[in-house]
């Protein structure tokens, strides 16, 4: 499952838990392999057919791409008609804050530390 793949815990700091952002999480995962980054994204894409696959902006398009928090834009996906990565897991997860992945870009790009993986 998803959670086995995910940092989730909060950090403590000057004695309180605070949530960890999207950066600090970011951050954790360099210097994973590639076999384990591989499985990562697996366990995101099966979550991610739930909510991109059913959203607005993407069914009609033709487009079979997933994961657009990592992965980046969409080739294909051109028109912001809703986005419903606001209620997908992985935006809690990975501490993600914003959406429409698939047209502007993963979430690193939207913090801006450079492309999608
Ligand atoms: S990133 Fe958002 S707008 Fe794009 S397909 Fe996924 S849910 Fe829809
Ligand atoms: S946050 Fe959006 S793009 Fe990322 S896995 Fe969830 S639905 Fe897909």
């Amino acid at each position: 499952m998803i959670d086995e793949f995910y940092i989730i815990s909060p950090t403590l700091r000057r004695g309180r838990y605070v949530k960890e952002s999207f950066e600090d999480k970011m951050a954790s995962l360099k210097g994973l392999s590639e076999e384990e980054m591989a499985k990562r994204l697996e366990s995101m894409r099966d979550v991610c057919k739930s909510y991109c696959g059913e959203c607005p902006s993407y069914t009609g398009t033709g487009e079979s791409s997933l994961v657009f928090c990592a992965m980046g834009k969409s080739s294909i996906i051109t028109e912001e008609k809703g986005c419903l990565c606001p209620s997908c897991p992985v935006t809690d997860m990975m501490s993600l804050r914003w959406k429409f992945y698939c047209i502007r870009g993963s979430g690193k790009e939207q913090a801006g530390l450079g492309g999608g993986e």
